[in-house]
């Protein structure tokens, strides 16, 4: 395969969310996070309440769903998942309050993209437990005030940012999850090779580790990717030449980039020779969504200091020239 085809996308996933932790104890890192909700969860269960509402946000990959789901097994209730986007009008929403026996979790992932007619309903389900649906207009309208059954309402988003005051308010518990150390994400692929049956030393689950963008959904889509190689490939066991080929192959480069990640880069360096620019212009040029883009590929970027977000627009950092081998802007001058 050559590396600029290939694309994450040729990745295995982990689809069935197997590799995924089952309870709080089995997660790796977080540990601040993890043991302000355990204090949480235990006094709501000394008094008998439901546990307060949760907001988690960070970049996509690194746990807002795996903890939506150990929490409610914690608290031996159960979790209905929604999806933002997917709740457009109230009569979407409807059915999975009413559906919440008491002390369920109802999971809404990307809460930022509820529209506003439906988080209305979302305050006073939040803070009363409770719905009102008017039902027809003018004179004869009604309201039916609809009780709900006293759950915990678990929000994820990658943009915090766009949530309205009244709604962000209304989380009880706030948390941020933030990258892993390349130490954590080693934890993470030892314990999965072990789940996968593939033996993996120390070396390789490093390479995979150091290639995974302190994302622990990458660690495993990698992980998947490098025993499907070494069984078809090799003899099957992975070490770090094996890890390395089948990373290489499918374009995963030393600091864990992938080829859209290096487009980015790359337009942001040849074609607006350096920034600064807009996150559309460059957005249009690649051909993917500004969305995608803000939410999947920058925060990597900052985060390693290839790109700076200033007010006039996205800038390239030496390191960025350095790393994608161009010459930075004084040497070309
Ligand atoms: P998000 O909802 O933030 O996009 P997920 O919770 O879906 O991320 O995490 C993606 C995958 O990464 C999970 O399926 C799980 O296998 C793994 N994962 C996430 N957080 C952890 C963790 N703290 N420990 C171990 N594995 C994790």
């Amino acid at each position: 395969t050559d590396p600029e085809t290939a694309t994450e996308a040729m990745m295995p996933q982990e689809q069935d969310g197997s590799l995924r932790p089952r309870r709080m104890d089995e997660m790796v890192g977080q540990r601040d996070v993890i043991e302000r909700l355990k204090i949480a969860i235990d006094a709501a269960q000394g008094r008998g309440e439901p546990l307060g509402h949760i907001l988690f946000d960070g970049p996509p990959g690194l746990g807002k769903t795996t903890f939506a789901t150990v929490i409610p097994t914690e608290m031996g209730s159960h979790v209905h998942m929604a999806n933002g986007a997917g709740l457009k009008a109230p009569k979407d929403l409807l059915p999975y309050l009413t559906n919440l026996a008491e002390g369920d979790v109802l999971f809404i992932d990307e809460i930022h993209r509820v529209p506003k007619a439906v988080e209305e309903y979302l305050y006073t389900a939040m803070e009363d437990y409770r719905i009102d649906i008017v039902l027809g207009d003018g004179v004869s309208a009604r309201t039916l005030n609809y009780e709900l059954r006293p759950f915990t309402l678990i929000g994820a988003t990658t943009r915090a940012g766009m949530l309205s005051a009244p709604l962000r308010d209304r989380f009880q518990i706030r948390e941020h999850l933030g990258w892993y150390t390349e130490a954590e994400l080693c934890e993470i692929v030892r314990r999965n090779s072990i789940k996968l049956k593939v033996p993996i030393d120390d070396p390789a689950a490093n390479v995979i580790a150091g290639r995974s963008r302190r994302t622990p959904r990458l660690a495993n889509n990698r992980l998947l990717w490098v025993r499907d190689y070494v069984q078809a490939k090799a003899d099957g066991t992975v070490n770090a030449k094996t890890a390395t080929a089948a990373l290489d192959m499918i374009g995963i480069d030393p600091l864990g980039l992938d080829k859209q990640d290096r487009g980015y880069l790359d337009t942001l360096i040849r074609i607006f020779v350096g920034g600064p620019t807009g996150l559309e212009a460059i957005a249009h040029t690649m051909n993917v969504s500004s969305d995608t883009l803000e939410d999947e590929v920058e925060p990597f970027l900052l985060r390693s200091e290839l790109i700076v977000r200033t007010r006039r627009g996205r800038i390239a950092t030496v390191k960025a020239y350095n790393h994608m081998k161009l010459p930075p802007p004084e040497a070309s001058a």
